[in-house]
């Protein structure tokens, strides 16, 4: 990797960040007035900026330290966080491969940066060499990898990710969102081998807190210093802090769960495979299958008509409708709905 100060904007190096209230004094008190705060309600103090108790459960759950971890408000506020930080707007430029998830482009026409989509293999493998016209070139600065992928549903090889990580000078990240579906997968054992590697995952799926929006960044402490320092003083809400502390004290409860939607999930893609409809389920390691139909528009129009609703992803990959593993319930109404669907269409032809 290139000299970190290189891949940072020119401003971001120079910025002298804006210091809250929390960060001129950190000590105890009897008083304080030096925040604007209101005296009265249950909410009216500014919560911790940095995060301090939830970092200290997620560095013991991930076995990372407090100073390679960014909390950020959602997943989607790091990613978009790491353009600001890293590219120069109309200058520098980006690397995704598609299909994938659809925020990585968006943060980056917000951002002004034009983006290289590298098309996956047919089977949404990454083409290690795929990414070779692009390690050359000093303005691509992030190249931004999914796994589990959404909406294919698998992991990239240790293999491929390590080659990545040694060919692109600029910043690798890693969107982790549905790693606690597949612990195993994650590539947090490289964080200290590869100081371009960033890991971002999310509280959103497996822990069940996609209303509190808490976002997890994990990179080597320079970058977790960039990081802080464009982020907005407070970030993420004190109730929301609250709830992921709540969460990461019931890991138990948790892990049960993932088991219970793991397990939804086989048998959610055995029962799709009797389908007539289903050309194909393909195999997930995430919390959703990407199903491919004969007639998939016609299969969503139809689910809607049944009051369920699946993300069509139709115009992404051809015939493809991707399904969220819910509750055994859900996941029956699910398969009743398609059962009428396909029943009604028998007695058309
Ligand atoms: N990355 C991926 C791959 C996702 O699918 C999502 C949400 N759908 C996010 C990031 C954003 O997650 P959040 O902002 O809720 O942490």
């Amino acid at each position: 990797m290139k000299d970190l100060t290189k891949l940072v904007r020119q401003n971001i190096l120079d910025l002298d960040p804006y210091k809250s209230a929390r960060d001129e004094y950190t000590g105890t008190a009897k008083v304080f007035l030096d925040a604007n705060e209101n005296p009265y309600g249950t909410l009216n103090r500014y919560p911790d900026p940095y995060q301090q108790e939830l970092k200290q459960l997620i560095a013991e759950n991930k076995k990372v330290g407090t100073n390679k971890l960014f909390i950020g408000n959602g997943s989607d506020e790091i990613i978009d966080l790491l353009f600001r930080v890293f590219c120069n707007p109309g200058k520098d430029k980006a690397v995704v491969f598609t299909p994938s998830y659809g925020m990585y482009s968006i943060s980056a026409a917000i951002n002004q940066v034009e983006l290289f989509k590298i098309p996956l293999s047919e089977s949404f493998s990454i083409i290690p060499e795929s990414i070779q016209p692009f390690t050359a070139d000093d303005s691509v600065k992030l190249l931004y990898i999914c796994s589990p992928n959404n909406p294919t549903g698998n992991c990239v090889s240790p293999d491929i990710l390590r080659s990545i990580l040694d060919a692109f000078n600029g910043i690798v990240v890693v969107d982790e969102a549905y790693i606690d579906f597949c612990p195993e997968q994650s590539c947090i054992n490289l964080l200290e081998e590869f100081p371009n590697l960033v890991i971002t995952q999310t509280m959103s799926k497996a822990w069940g807190l996609a209303s509190a929006r808490i976002g997890i960044g994990m990179a080597n402490e320079q970058i977790i210093a960039l990081l802080n320092k464009v982020k907005p003083p407070y970030n993420v809400s004190g109730p929301n802090q609250q709830a992921a502390i709540n969460a990461l004290n019931k890991r138990d409860l948790n892990r049960s769960r993932i088991e219970k939607i793991i397990e939804q999930r086989r048998q959610l893609a055995i029962e799709l495979k009797t389908f007539e409809q289903v050309l194909e389920v393909y195999p997930s390691q995430a919390n959703f299958l990407l199903v491919r139909f004969r007639n998939a528009q016609k299969v969503y129009e139809d689910l809607i008509r049944e009051e369920v609703v699946v993300r069509n992803r139709n115009s992404l990959i051809e015939g493809c409708i991707r399904i969220s593993i819910g509750s055994e319930n859900e996941n029956k109404k699910l398969l009743k709905a398609l059962k009428k669907i396909e029943h009604e269409e028998s007695i058309i032809y």
